[in-house]
């Protein structure tokens, strides 16, 4: 009848669970907890801000398809990880966050860092609960792992009071749970599957759009025969970049807008009609058009554009559904009008952006940075991408050729994101070039922890983009007013990365940059390239202004 501790038994469950790695900021009351995750031999990566931890154990999730798991220490230290929760719920990515707190038997006397923990929490996260008995702890971490995975994944909030991480419980008396695993994979209604076969085989301009949710299920394989049995166009999500070769002829991301508007019949797979997909809306979209659905959330299906069919189920499992039922009812749209409409727009628009990759104008514009860094990594390295335009620009520029190789902002639109998903992509892919295209105002978020990629030796490449202004984009450059969105100019990264132990880099001149970066890529450290831009510029001219009010907002 041996006791043991609720941290003891935190460290046990997670093990158990089989999480390798944790995200923190050490502090009271999780130290044991901490602590003795470093003894049981996981992995953690400690950080400078509870946000980081949050962000980068959602990014870890993604990429694993796993739950990746931050722990946070009480009061303000957890209500620090409440954007890195809110970014994994409006991102559908699994996050555990175990949040120390306040004894529960001091509750409401004014405990240190006492705070309304779980119920600021709770409207964030997809499950949240307050250990109230030692004993439940490994029961309470399973279900919140099961939470957190299952069906649309989401993050789940443990609220871990201090006087549940110290006490004791006999450990006779503690229920061993099974661990959760891999979630399960539901298929489609067979019956809706020749249905919406149908609808799309009737389809002249039909359109193949994937997202994240596709990436999460791991679909590549299911979706590539699909494409290559129909010939059907498509395009992807900022983060459904690499789900599909770029280089294959059915590709038409280069002509997005076009594709969108024009297209009669869409098959939607693990991607969202809000505002990434202009709420399937005209002028954005067709008046009218069939949609096929795939979600793994029955809710979804339908949400701002009726389904014509809605298949229900794991984006892996349903599309290679679809692809056994064109056994039955053969798809081939072959060469047409619209694939060599949407062809010739996409040579179009590369040819406009051409110029602009090859410029030798100082001071440089994104798309001659980012020309050089794609030049300079291979192909198989992951690109994160932080900040406004430099991330809208990057996804014209460098193309992704494999799945789950991308990282941005996401639906949350939530910048400060470019630092933890860099430390959490090299923690996971240890062997892979990991780049971050990062923003000037971006970098500001998080800045300091490329102190921590230094500390963990993780040869990160951070390009800063310093255009040292946060909206140029929607404002007009005055001399000599002084303008609320500046910021001072030519800020020396590179010098704080080199304080920090890493590699730095000042670039101002186009010519200089490939060398800065190949110096950059093969330091092994944790590096700066510190890009001093145009402050004025921009993205080639767009059809429609970001975020554009036109057209109509709802049906
Ligand atoms: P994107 O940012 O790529 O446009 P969103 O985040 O808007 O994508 O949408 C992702 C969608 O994928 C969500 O509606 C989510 O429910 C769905 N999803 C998540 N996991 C799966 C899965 N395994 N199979 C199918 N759909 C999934």
């Amino acid at each position: 009848m041996a006791e043991i501790s609720g941290a003891q038994l935190v460290v046990d469950s997670l093990k158990r669970e089989g999480v390798d790695t944790i995200y923190t900021l050490p502090g009271d009351p999780v130290g044991p907890i901490v602590n003795g995750c470093a003894e049981a031999g996981l992995r953690v990566i400690t950080v400078r801000n509870e946000q980081v931890a949050a962000m980068a154990a959602q990014a870890h999730s993604y990429l694993t398809r796993s739950v990746g798991v931050c722990v946070a220490a009480s009061g303000v230290g957890q209500t620090n990880t409440l954007t890195g929760i809110a970014n994994a719920l409006v991102n559908c990515w699994p996050l555990l966050v175990i949040g120390g707190a306040s004894e529960l038997r001091r509750r409401g006397m004014g405990d240190f860092q006492e705070l309304a923990q779980l119920e600021s929490t709770a409207p964030l996260s997809k499950w949240s609960q307050t250990v109230d008995s030692v004993v439940r702890i490994p029961t309470l971490i399973n279900t919140a792992m099961k939470q957190a995975i299952t069906g649309r994944p989401g993050p789940a909030y443990l609220d871990l009071p201090a006087d549940m991480i110290t006490g004791t419980a006999d450990e006779d008396d503690v229920v061993i749970p099974q661990p959760y695993g891999d979630p399960p994979r539901p298929l489609a209604e067979p019956s809706k599957i020749a249905e919406a076969l149908e609808v799309l085989k009737k389809a002249e301009r039909p359109l193949l759009i994937v997202g994240k949710g596709a990436a999460w299920s791991r679909a590549e394989e299911e979706l590539l025969q699909f494409v290559d049995r129909t010939q059907i166009p498509f395009l992807t999500s900022p983060m459904g970049m690499g789900m599909l070769p770029p280089d294959h002829a059915m590709n038409v991301s280069s002509a997005r807008t076009q594709a969108l508007q024009g297209a009669d019949a869409i098959l939607m797979v693990g991607a969202r009609f809000n505002w990434i997909f202009h709420f399937g809306q005209p002028p954005r979209f067709a008046e009218k058009f069939d949609l096929v659905h795939i979600d793994i959330d029955a809710e979804e299906i339908g949400t701002n554009v009726p389904a014509t069919v809605g298949l229900n189920g794991d984006a892996k499992m349903v599309m290679g559904q679809l692809v056994q039922g064109l056994d039955q009812v053969p798809i081939t749209y072959g060469e047409s009008d619209w694939l060599t409409s949407l062809k010739e727009k996409a040579a179009q628009n590369a040819a406009t952006i051409e110029p602009m990759l090859n410029s030798d104008f100082t001071p440089l514009g994104y798309y001659r940075i980012l020309k050089e860094v794609r030049d300079a990594i291979p192909k198989d390295a992951i690109v994160v991408a932080d900040g406004a335009s430099t991330m809208d620009i990057s996804r014209q520029v460098i193309d992704n050729w494999f799945p789950r190789h991308r990282l941005d902002a996401g639906v949350a639109g939530c910048v400060g994101t470019g630092i933890p998903f860099s430390i959490a992509a090299k923690v996971v892919h240890p062997e892979k070039t990991v780049v971050c295209l990062q923003g000037d105002w971006a970098f500001g978020f998080n800045g300091m922890d490329v102190e921590t990629a230094a500390r963990f030796n993780l040869p990160i490449v951070w390009v800063i983009f310093q255009n040292a202004n946060i909206d140029k984009w929607v404002r007009t450059y005055v001399d000599g007013v002084e303008d609320p969105n500046d910021f001072q100019p030519s800020m020396r990264f590179d010098i704080m990365m080199q304080a920090l132990g890493g590699h730095g880099e000042y670039v101002e001149k186009p010519d200089e940059l490939r060398p800065a970066l190949d110096r950059a890529f093969n330091s092994g450290k944790a590096s700066i390239v510190n890009v001093i831009m145009d402050p004025g510029a921009s993205r080639r001219p767009q059809q429609f202004a970001w975020l554009a009010r036109e057209g109509r907002m709802g049906y």
